[in-house]
């Protein structure tokens, strides 16, 4: 089923210099880039996006990190892109990812973690909306 999904690549990959590979490993894996845009997001613009993750003991930290310089935001396409992309990506831990998964080639941490993908159908359809208007994914 074509579904779409909602990704970042996060500051620290963009400082790092990553944003070139990471693309070119999204594009290998098949993934139409439907929407991307290069942009930095104010803290309180990182704490709405990550709402769900408010309780949490690292919140403060994640939405300052998100805030902490450029980010790009895209809108991903392919059959079963929400799972695939999650795939690609790794686990959350680097230290943990598989092999030649994102995260394993360039994150650095358990935050500083390269890349974000949408993890289901509802949190997709929220993260697209928050990012994008409807004319900017046709
Ligand atoms: P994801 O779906 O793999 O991105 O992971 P989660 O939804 O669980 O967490 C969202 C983001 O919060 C992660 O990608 C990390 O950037 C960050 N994060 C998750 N767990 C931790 C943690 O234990 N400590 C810190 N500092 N950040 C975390």
């Amino acid at each position: 089923m074509l579904q779409r999904t909602l990704s970042i690549i996060k500051p620290d990959a963009v400082r790092n210099g990553f944003t070139g590979a990471i693309l070119a490993e999204i594009h290998r894996a098949g993934f139409r880039i439907v929407a991307i845009g290069k942009q930095s997001i104010s803290k309180p613009e990182a704490e709405g996006f990550y709402a769900v993750h408010s309780g949490k003991p690292f919140f403060d930290s994640l939405t300052g990190f998100m805030s902490s310089g450029p980010l790009i935001l895209m809108v991903l396409e392919k059959d079963n892109a929400i799972a695939d992309l999650r795939k690609l990506m790794g686990a959350t831990d680097p230290a943990n990812a598989e092999e030649g998964t994102i995260r394993k080639k360039f994150a650095g941490s358990i935050q500083e973690n390269a890349i974000h993908g949408s993890d289901a159908e509802e949190t997709a359809a929220f993260e697209i909306g928050y990012w994008f208007a409807g004319y900017e994914l046709i």
